[in-house]
């Protein structure tokens, strides 16, 4: 695992930090359902090498559980894109959990199904390998995400999956401009946050536009 300079924070991100025009961001929960499963973290990155990690403490265990102002700003502010692997999912468990919607956004995921159709492989760590040449750990993938003391290897796995997306998702916007889908990407990616809430209305599997 490569790693990165790692700033964990409990509630929220400091008032002061500045992610320039686009930040990565991915969420840890604990779960694969946004509507049962909790928000747990926040990662973010410039794509400059330092990954912040912001903990979402419920009230009950000592935390300010979803007063974190400065987080919610950046999630919204439409100056800022939003790099995400499988948007779907994250932009649910924040509208969830925080109530906000996050916009604009980018999805990698999305991106490489659009570009990369001589492969069925779009997860992160093939992302991370073929566009990266990062070879990226999922061991740390199911774990406690709710506890109170991360681990040493939970926060680099966590930061792993933003510290790289910038690097990605710059290989796959040459791919979707070159085989001229990037229009197609855009309307996909404005749609997401329309998706994320059908998602939580229980619409998800199978979804609106299926038979
Ligand atoms: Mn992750």
């Amino acid at each position: 695992m490569s790693g990165g300079t790692i700033h964990l924070h409990q509630h929220d991100l400091p008032a002061d930090i500045d992610f320039g025009g686009s930040v990565a961001i991915d969420t840890e929960t604990m779960g694969l359902d946004p509507r049962r499963d909790r928000l747990c973290l926040v990662q973010l990155s410039a794509g400059d090498g330092t990954a912040h990690l912001v903990q979402i403490i419920p009230p009950a265990l000592g935390g300010k559980g979803t007063d974190c102002p400065n987080l919610k700003a950046l999630l919204v502010n439409p100056s800022v894109t939003k790099i995400f692997h499988f948007a779907r999912f994250d932009v649910a468990a924040l509208y969830n959990a925080l109530g906000v919607v996050t916009a604009p956004i980018i999805c990698t995921k999305i991106a490489s199904k659009l570009v990369r159709t001589y492969t069925d492989r779009h997860g992160l760590k093939d992302l991370a390998r073929d566009m990266a040449g990062v070879d990226l750990s999922k061991q740390q993938q199911t774990s406690d995400w709710g506890s109170l003391e991360l681990t040493p290897e939970q926060l680099a796995y966590a930061a792993s999956d933003v510290l790289y997306l910038h690097t990605i998702w710059q290989k796959l916007e040459a791919l979707l401009v070159r085989e001229n889908r990037l229009d197609i990407a855009q309307a996909a990616y404005q749609f997401l946050p329309t998706l994320a809430k059908l998602d939580l209305l229980g619409y998800g599997d199978p979804d609106l536009f299926h038979h």
